[in-house]
């Protein structure tokens, strides 16, 4: 009997280890994620969308989640983070407007995935995680991917990133309570900051700078995990 269970549960094990390791063509799901969950929700800036069918999301995720990287969720990429949903990427980047020229700082670094769009999109990104393990693990992924024009850096994303303000667009990945005033500080005449702000759900902004004026606009809630602060 107990013989049985063990068989049962190797096969199972030898099963999950081939599924996970199989080789696939993901450029197919990640056709499919960009259709079902990406245009069908109303993105439409070309751009954001090639960015979208180009970058391997299975790649920023821990290797046993690789076959849900297409999955309309956010994933875990340990230390209690997480990978946000394809939609919140999208919505949150397609938000900033880029054209190409811009410099743009991202907050909450994460897999690196989010960087990843926005150095196709933009000509330099700054990115700050404030955990160490994952700092390190996005720069080398990034790294290793060939993007030369993403500078990651560890540490409290709170103030920015001063030495190369001001920036064009902020992207905001984890959320704090109310809006950093350094971050809009840091930000460019005519600039754009998409950011979620609030508690446990959150609602996304837009912040822009127009003649100095800061005009801040809601978009839709979002629930993103809390900004931490170094000293907490
Ligand atoms: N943009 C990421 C997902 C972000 S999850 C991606 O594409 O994968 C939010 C991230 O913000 C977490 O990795 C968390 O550690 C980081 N974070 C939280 N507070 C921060 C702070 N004060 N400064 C910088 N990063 C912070």
């Amino acid at each position: 009997m107990l013989h049985k269970k063990i068989s049962g549960l190797v096969a199972l094990g030898i099963l999950f280890t081939l599924w996970v390791h199989a080789a696939d063509d993901f450029s197919h799901v990640r056709k499919k994620m960009v259709e079902n969950q990406i245009k069908a929700r109303g993105i439409k800036d070309e751009k954001v969308l090639e960015a979208l069918l180009k970058v391997p999301r299975h790649e920023f995720v821990p290797f046993l989640y690789r076959r849900l990287a297409y999955t309309d969720g956010p994933l875990p990429i340990g230390h209690g983070q997480t990978i946000s949903q394809p939609y919140i990427v999208a919505i949150m980047t397609e938000l900033l407007s880029l054209d190409g020229d811009e410099k743009v700082l991202e907050i909450g670094t994460g897999s690196g995935y989010q960087a990843a769009i926005l150095g196709e999109l933009a000509k330099e990104v700054y990115t700050i995680e404030i955990l160490e393990p994952l700092a390190n693990i996005a720069q080398k992924r990034l790294e290793q991917m060939g993007y030369t024009n993403i500078k990651v850096k560890c540490g409290d994303g709170f103030l920015g990133w001063q030495e190369y303000a001001p920036f064009d667009g902020i992207i905001v990945t984890c959320a704090p309570d109310q809006i950093p005033p350094i971050l809009i500080e840091q930000l460019a005449e005519g600039g754009r900051m998409v950011i979620p702000v609030g508690e446990s759900w959150q609602e996304l902004k837009l912040v822009t700078k127009e003649d100095g004026k800061v005009i801040t606009k809601d978009i839709i809630p979002v629930r993103f995990v809390p900004m931490i602060r170094k000293e907490q």
